[in-house]
């Protein structure tokens, strides 16, 4: 499977099978590890500043989590919420591939 499709699969198949999460539900769930496979298959680093940008072309520096369409988190919060990864908690100052500039 060509990377970019097999990308594409993670990032819809986590959507469809994660439901939004209301505010009360997700303080008790799991942080989302660098080590996890889909995080690391979508280069997932919890300080943004650690992403290998040559792997990552697309990723700018500013880009972060609390500024991705997909971040459900509190502002202020440290960790937040990401359909991505089954509503795990990831860093606001993280970053993945499935960056989606906040409009
Ligand atoms: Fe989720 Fe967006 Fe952060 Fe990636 S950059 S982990 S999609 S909130």
């Amino acid at each position: 499977m060509q990377a970019s499709r097999r990308h594409f699969m993670i990032i819809a198949v986590s959507l469809a099978s994660t439901a939004m999460l209301s505010d009360e539900s997700w303080a008790d769930a799991p942080v989302l590890s660098e080590s996890d496979s889909t995080a690391q298959a979508l280069g997932y680093k919890t300080d943004a500043s650690h992403v290998d940008k040559s792997k990552y072309p697309k990723y700018e520096t500013g880009q972060v989590c609390t500024n991705c369409q997909l971040y459900q988190g509190k502002p202020g919060s440290a960790n937040g919420p990401c359909p991505i990864y089954g509503g795990k908690l990831v860093n606001a100052k993280g970053w993945c591939s499935a960056y989606v500039k906040k409009a």
